[in-house]
């Protein structure tokens, strides 16, 4: 695929055209932008999922790498501090940015310009050169991070976590496309990122095919997956801690509930199985383990009522969102995790759930082929027939022991460690190619300020 490229970006790289230096300077703060969520929040609902978990987990591993970590994530109410140890090395910055609470995600535009000045208002506190790089994650933190990147001299690292042209290529019914000025949002920060971190190849692709990336600033990181927390354990022990009989067949879903994750697949695949094996009925528990989101407030009364009309609401059980132990034991429990989605960057459930050794059966979308290793961890379903998910999860049934196995090592070979290590290769490289301004604009017109007013500096506030 030729390389197409907007005049708005900057000349492109090409490895070894620029000579590194044998020691490549790391970074020693990132100003990490995570707007419309935080990380403090629990995963599992509203605006909170997987990209709350990468921030979480990388950040951590960064501060034991002795890379600083301030994250700024929109404040979203009064009762928050506006500076939060979340742990040693790592930074919680709640800005303020609009009304604490009853903001949507789609209004979030309008409140960027109060949120760039907070994260530059932080920022002119410090000595010039407070932060190496700027990492933002969603389209949302990419705007911020494009103005703090001018600002300050240093590169913007940008994961989209998820795209808008690719959602909307393949849009759940009921589920409303994702609009204009994120796409065109988006199409900017593509443009003006110093690297673009895809978590899958097809990402990668995504981005040079739909968003005209460079594909020499697009590279490959894939997420992990806590190893320590999703692990293997003693399966009755887990079930007994959930609430399931020892001789249930557990089938689990685990996500936001939204149109886009396509839980109701798994209640017509429920219904599927039930109907060919009415015996069925007295073992099988569907567990649902989540809460609406922003685009699903309506999704789990929609749900029951479905449960209903296929008649399988005595199968079903809805959870509320869980931390991770209480979630690794639910995957634990179950006997397949499925992942219907329409669409998904990359699916850490997939990840977690084959972590503790539980095949999955997923679409064959986005990151889920690279999540699951078909045929060996769990088995991929192409097209949205819920007779093509039954007949999967029968088979992962018939061999779940072999497949557990092949899960087990799938996970294994998935690790915040070494995504966290690729993360700063980027950063390095991306600091090597920018070349540190010593005195960047700002300061230095701060600087003329001082001189002419015989020394009281004015700030950059
Ligand atoms: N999650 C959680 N508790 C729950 C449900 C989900 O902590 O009850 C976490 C889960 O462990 C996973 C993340 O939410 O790490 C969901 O990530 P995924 O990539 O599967 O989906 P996304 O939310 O990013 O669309």
């Amino acid at each position: 695929m030729p390389a197409r490229r907007s005049p708005r970006q900057p000349t492109p790289w090409r490895a070894g055209a620029v000579p590194e230096p044998a020691a490549p300077v790391l970074p020693r703060r990132v100003a990490t932008l995570s707007v419309h969520t935080s990380p403090l929040e629990q995963p599992g609902a509203g605006d909170a999922g997987g990209m709350n978990v990468y921030v979480v987990e990388v950040s951590r591993r960064l501060a034991d790498r002795g890379i600083a970590v301030d994250v700024f994530t929109r404040a979203t109410s009064s009762e928050q501090p506006p500076v939060v140890e979340m742990s040693p090395g790592v930074t919680v910055r709640h800005v303020s940015a609009g009304p604490f609470e009853g903001l949507g995600k789609q209004e979030l535009p309008a409140q960027m310009c109060a949120f760039t000045a907070a994260v530059l208002r932080e920022e002119a506190q410090h000595e010039p050169g407070h932060f190496d790089v700027v990492h933002s994650h969603y389209w949302l933190s990419g705007q911020v991070g494009w103005l703090a990147r001018d600002r300050w001299g240093v590169p913007l690292v940008h994961s989209a976590h998820t795209l808008a042209k690719v959602k909307n290529a393949a849009l759940a019914e009921g589920d409303e496309p994702e609009p204009r000025t994120r796409v065109i949002g988006e199409e900017q920060v593509v443009a003006e990122a110093d690297r673009l971190v895809a978590n899958t190849a097809e990402e990668a692709r995504q981005l040079v095919d739909f968003y005209d990336a460079d594909p020499r600033r697009t590279l490959v990181v894939p997420p992990g997956v806590d190893l320590d927390c999703f692990r293997p354990g003693d399966r009755q022990a887990a079930r007994a801690r959930v609430g399931v009989a020892p001789d249930a067949v557990v089938l689990l879903f685990v996500g936001r509930i939204q149109p886009l994750k396509a839980p109701e697949m798994l209640l017509h695949a429920a219904a599927r199985m039930l109907a060919t094996d009415p015996a069925l009925r007295d073992r099988l528990e569907v567990l649902v383990v989540g809460a609406p989101s922003g685009s699903g407030l309506a999704e789990p009364q929609r749900l029951q009522e479905l449960a209903v009309s296929l008649g399988v609401a005595d199968v079903v059980r809805f959870v509320p969102p869980q931390a991770p132990a209480q979630l690794a034991d639910h995957y634990r429990a179950a006997d397949v995790a499925v992942v219907p989605s329409h669409n998904e960057s990359f699916g850490l459930v997939a990840l977690e759930a084959q972590a503790c050794g539980t095949p999955v059966v997923a679409a064959a979308v986005g990151g889920l082929p690279t999540a699951v290793d078909d045929g060996v961890s769990g088995l991929l379903v192409t097209g949205r027939d819920p007779e093509g998910y039954a007949a999967a999860i029968r088979r992962v049934l018939a061999r779940r022991e072999l497949l557990a196995a092949g899960a087990r090592r799938h996970a294994a070979a998935f690790s915040w460690d070494r995504t966290t290590d690729s993360l700063v290769d980027a950063y390095a490289a991306a600091m090597s190619e920018m070349g540190r301004r010593r005195v960047r604009p700002a300061h230095r017109a701060a600087e003329a300020v001082r001189l002419l007013t015989g020394g009281n500096s004015v700030g950059g506030r």
